[in-house]
Order: structure tokens, then sequence, then C-alpha cells
């Protein structure tokens, strides 16, 4: 029987070097054109796999084929990074300007990637078919769902879907996943009012775009307080508001952008009919007139309970059992939804927080580089215990 654990272990120099090579070259989603070509050479020096490159641009998809009939898992990884100034310090920092791996998916890549040298040569131990995906643009607007749209989720149809996700609000070592609903649905607004502009001291004569847009941020939060079922999770929060540029002058204009998320489908569908009227209300009170931007973002990420147990018993190979945890759901959206939505997914948590470290999306975040030998070492268990 092969020993994993050595197995994983002998990848420690090997991962160590494709994630500083990857957290070098950050770019942004849909543009990871050199990341998606050192990718591509990792996984066409490994001849067994069957591999496509730009798939919705930059995504790719290494198909591992055992030659035995049987299920269909798809391993994923994301590839972007965010437009931050990296100020960590570190020998192999960014070499891109005002870019960064802040959000860890130099982790996540470098996971998938030992995932797929190990499970190539295990391939003797499951039947069926794993594949391998390289996604753009999940910190938006999104890879998945153009590459599903390319057709990865068929020939052959996958059946199963996992992601892990580097993770520091959980200890350093740990594993996180529970059932259910774990991220929520997404969305973004712009709403921009018009009201009549003139000067500060004489308000009667004008329509106050700034003060209407005020009025607006505060009726909108009765949407969640008021309209919305208060046993499902879900939020408004007003990112922007833009108004004036006198301090004797009332304005004609107020712009806010923000955003909206739910952990139910129907109320993320049904946001933009809920709000428009409130909106509507006040501007007519005021006078003014307005134009409602709505744009729907990311459904909720919904983890299959089957799934769920069975990678609960393959981390129990990986980690003792109070390495396990049950982490809170997040108001975070994630892409990898749309593929779960196509097939029974499990979404994971690779905990990275120790005492002082960055929160992702943070211009000094790091993490342990031997903490992606679990993660890697979790996406092989699982392949095996689901398809072996
Ligand atoms: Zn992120
Ligand atoms: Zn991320």
């Amino acid at each position: 029987m092969t020993d994993i654990k050595a197995m994983i272990a002998e990848e420690k120099n090997k991962l160590s070097s494709i994630r500083q090579s990857l957290h070098k070259i950050p770019e942004p989603g849909f543009k990871e054109i050199k990341t998606s070509e050192f990718i591509a050479a990792e996984l066409e020096a490994i001849p067994e796999l069957d591999v496509t490159t730009g798939i919705a641009q930059t995504g790719i998809i290494a198909l591992l084929k055992t030659g035995r009939p049987g299920k269909t898992l798809l391993i994923r990884a994301d590839m972007d990074a965010l437009p931050i100034a990296e100020e960590t310090g570190l020998a192999f920092a960014s070499t891109h300007d005002h870019m960064m791996h802040a959000c860890g998916h130099d982790g996540n890549m470098a996971m998938a990637l030992i995932a797929a040298r190990i499970l190539t040569r295990l391939k003797d131990r499951f039947s069926g078919n794993i594949k391998f995906m390289f996604q753009p643009a999940e910190e938006g607007p999104g890879g998945a769902k153009p590459m599903i749209e390319a057709g990865i989720l068929e020939s052959p149809h996958v059946d199963y879907s996992i992601a892990c996700h580097l993770w520091p609000g959980l200890p350093v070592g740990t594993l996180g996943l529970k059932s259910g609903v774990f991220m929520a649905a997404t969305a973004i607004f712009e709403i921009e009012i018009t009201g009549k502009g003139g000067h500060g001291a004489m308000p009667h004569l004008c329509v106050d775009a700034l003060d209407t847009a005020g009025q607006v941020v505060n009726a909108l939060q009765r949407v969640v307080s008021r309209k919305l079922n208060p046993l499902i999770p879900s939020l408004i929060t007003i990112g922007s508001f833009h108004s004036g540029a006198a301090h004797n002058a009332i304005p004609e204009k107020a712009v806010l952008t923000g955003t909206t998320r739910t952990y139910d489908k129907k109320i993320w569908e049904a946001y933009p009919a809920i709000m428009e009227p409130i909106i509507k209300g006040v501007c007519d009170s005021m006078g003014a007139s307005y134009q409602f931007k709505y744009t729907h973002g990311y459904p909720p990420l919904e983890n299959d309970p089957g799934m769920v147990d069975i990678m609960k018993k393959s981390m129990l190979r990986v980690v003792p059992q109070e390495r396990i945890m049950e982490p809170e759901s997040t108001m975070g959206g994630e892409d990898m939804a749309y593929v779960f939505e196509k097939s029974k997914g499990c979404y994971f948590f690779l905990g990275s927080g120790f005492d002082g470290c960055a929160p992702l999306h943070n211009s000094k975040f790091d993490f342990d580089e031997s903490l992606l030998l679990t993660g890697a070492e979790t996406f092989v268990r699982f392949a095996l215990d689901l398809l072996g």
C-alpha cells in the first residue's frame, strides 16, 4: 500500500516552488495569462493528463481518465489576484505593480496541482475520472459560469465537485466544513438620484439630491429588518455615496452603490423588486427622479450533506478530529456555486490563522506554505474515498 502521507511530504519543495512562482506573477480576472501558461506547463508535464487551455479566455481543464467506468469528480482552483500593492516584504513578493495574491489563490492553485500530480500516480486505485479546473476571475465578474457554458461539466459529465480556500478565520492547520448553505448569494447595485441643483441658502427653490440619497440609504436598511424573513441571513450594504462639490451648493446628483447578500435563492431573485418601491417612494416624496441598476452576482453556495459526510471521513485520515471544525457560514460569495448547482458539491476551508496574521484581501496577507500539504492531501484522500 502506497503511503499517501509520504507521497505528499515528498512534494513539499515542489509545492513551495509552485506557490512562490505563482505568487510573483499575480494577474487580474480573465487576464491570468502568465498564470495560465505556468499551470498549463505543469499539467502538460504529466503525460496522463488531457489538458485544454483557453477556456473562457484563461481557464484550464486537465482530465485524468482511469479507463475504468465510474463517476467524474471535479477539483477546482481559482487563478485571479487583486489590485492591491503588496506589503508582505517576502522574497518572492509580487513583481507586478499594484497586483497581489492577497486572497491566497496562489495557494489554492498549488494544492490542486500537487493533487493532480499525486492522483495521476494513484490512478490504479480508483475508477472514473477526475477533472482539474483552473478558473479565472473568481473575485469578479466570475469565470465559473462561462467555463460551464463552454461545456466543462460534460464529456465526461461531472457528478461531484470540490474546492478549498485558505481561511485565516480558522486556526492554522485546521480544516473547516459544514453542510448546507456555506456562502451567500451576491449582487451589486447602483442608484443615481437626480434633483435640481442650486444655492445652498435657497433650498425651497431646489430638489436636494444629496438629502434624498441620505433618506434612501436609511430607508433601504428597512428592507432586511422589515421586509425579509428574519430567519434567513440577508444584508444590504451601501458601500459608496458620491454627491456635491461645494459647501454652499445643493447638489443636483447623488450616486449610491452597494451590495446585497442572502442565503436564499428566492430572496436573491426578489431583492430588486423589493428595493425599488422604497427608492421610488423616497424620491417621489422629495420630487427627485432616480435610475436603479441591479446586477445579480453569484447564487448561494450550498454543500451537499452526503458529500460533507464523505469529506469528514476523508479529513480524519489527514488530521485528528480536533483539527476538523465547523466554521460559521460567511456572507462572502463564491462562483463555485454555479458548479455546485449542476453537481454534488463540497467546499471546505483550510485554516491559516495565527496571532497577528493579516486577513484576506489585505496587503500583508501571507500563510505558512506547509499548510498546503494538508489541503492537497485532503483532495487526494477524498478522491480515493469517493471513487476508490
Ligand atoms: Zn477574495
Ligand atoms: Zn479567494
